[in-house]
């Protein structure tokens, strides 16, 4: 069997972070099996589907390196296709016109509601004579579901579930306007796309019951279904807004690397013994849907944090070179030239060290491209005394007679501390708080040496006559 899978999200919001895991699943289970995977984009709410949200889902899945094996299915293109099966389901009897209106439902919803049951149509129009349809009224069209028995589902993640068919009662297909509902859309879908695995959030469990009875009036064979529990907040609760960042544009914003975010997604609710750091290759190699756990999990911003930093210091210094400068044009006040740039590649191995998110790497590069007069925030202001800065200027000779690269001027500092009887942190401090206007960089030979002799001695310079 070929393994097909297909992430179908609604462009009706962002790409929440729940829905970049079920993408990244159902993309690893189909890479893990040499399989396909392909994209639905199932917008048939004409009211909630925005361009900007198909986008978004566009972006953010190319960004997360999860792009589908083909382009995208927009299911509202496939109307004519669902309504053909509907009217298939009729001819086979599987299926019937249903005339009642609306104010007749709404009182069977009260009678039902009223005798402590739970709310569903009657079945009235099930075997009805046609002949009595009522004049005027456009019908809609519902499933004849099984009313005696179980419908089961073997479950990949959560096993057996079931349900008595009597609590389930003859769902619409097309409503009276002719337009297909989604449970229907997505179960012809599924089958025209040759979806071997359906892969998906478990809120979409009990969906799948009725579902289940479309393959069969149909006679089509049942995917397998793989229902994943969801991701909650710290708390336990239902991640929201107020639990940190949920759209995945907004952890990109916040200066993750996708690499890393898959990563901490494709642990959360899967595992591998006690690894941590599985790369994509990794986890394609080692992804199955057997060991998804069936408790639902919990999202902890301080461990994603924490594993993007040291993806953060496994990464290409280029790449991260072009990422800060893309963030540092975001702002004001730097002078982005060439200069800047070298001078930003060539610290990038000592600030990645440090950042543990894209945001803070930016931040603590800024003062490469910062123009004098420096700005100094009030630590680094305050160990400028008049003492730190006679301190500079006996230093600045020494340093320029160096040649700027790190270890001539660690040797430099550390011979002039040795015969001035300083001690080297005592010169240091000074001198950071001189280049970078602040009290934190990378060790000060690379940040003098990323600097070169004209900036670094100009900045010294500057410090001394503040
Ligand atoms: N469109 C549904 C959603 O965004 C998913 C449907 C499915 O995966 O079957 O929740």
């Amino acid at each position: 069997m070929t393994i097909r899978t297909r992430f179908a999200p609604s462009p009706t919001g962002l790409l929440h972070i729940g829905g970049a895991r079920t993408a990244l699943f159902n993309f690893l289970f189909s890479r893990h099996h040499g399989g396909e995977f392909l994209l639905r984009i199932e917008d048939t709410d004409r009211q909630r589907s925005t361009e900007a949200a198909v986008q978004a889902i566009l972006d953010g899945l190319a960004w997360l390196d999860l792009a589908p094996d083909a382009p995208p299915v927009f299911q509202s293109t496939r109307v004519a296709r669902h309504v053909e099966v509907a009217q298939a389901m009729l001819e086979s009897g599987h299926a019937y016109r249903c005339y009642a209106t609306a104010e007749e439902l709404r009182r069977m919803r009260e009678a039902a509601v009223a005798e402590g049951r739970s709310p569903r149509y009657d079945g009235s129009w099930r075997d009805r004579d046609p002949a009595e349809a009522p004049a005027g009224i456009a019908p809609a069209i519902r499933l004849k579901t099984p009313e005696a028995g179980d419908t089961v589902v073997q479950d990949l993640v959560q096993g057996e579930v079931r349900v008595a068919n009597a609590e389930l009662d003859d769902m619409i297909i097309l409503r009276s306007d002719g337009t297909p509902t989604y449970l229907h859309a997505v179960v012809v879908d599924d089958h025209d796309m040759a979806i071997s695995h359906v892969i998906r959030g478990d809120d979409h469990l009990t969906n799948t019951f009725r579902q289940v009875q479309i393959f069969r009036a149909m006679g089509w064979e049942l995917p397998a279904f793989a229902h994943l529990p969801m991701i909650h907040g710290a708390d336990g609760a239902k991640l929201s807004k107020r639990h940190g960042a949920v759209s995945v544009l907004e952890f990109r914003d916040e200066g993750f690397l996708p690499e890393a975010l898959c990563n901490y997604l494709l642990r959360l609710g899967w595992g591998h013994g006690d690894a941590e750091i599985i790369d994509r290759d990794a986890a394609i190699a080692l992804f199955d849907i057997d060991a998804v756990g069936r408790a639902a999990s919990r999202m902890d911003f301080a461990k994603l944090t924490h594993l993007n930093g040291v993806y953060l210091r496994q990464a290409d210094d280029d790449r991260l070179t072009r990422e800060t400068l893309d963030r540092l044009r975001a702002m004001p006040g730097l002078n982005l030239d060439d200069t800047a740039a070298g001078r930003i590649r060539s610290l990038m191995p000592g600030l990645k060290e440090r950042a543990k998110t894209l945001v803070e790497l930016a931040n603590s590069a800024a003062f490469l491209a910062r123009e004098r007069p420096l700005p100094f925030d009030a630590k680094a202001a305050s160990l400028l005394t008049p003492m730190a800065r006679s301190l500079l200027a006996e230093l600045s000779p020494v340093l320029a007679a160096t040649d700027f690269s790190a270890p001539a001027v660690d040797q430099a500092l550390r011979r002039y501390a040795e015969t001035s009887g300083h001690k080297l942190g005592a010169l240091a401090q000074p001198l950071r708080a001189a280049l970078t206007g602040s009290t934190t960089s990378p060790g000060i030979d690379v940040t003098l040496a990323a600097l070169g002799r004209e900036e670094a001695l100009a900045r010294i310079a500057a410090a001394v006559d503040r």
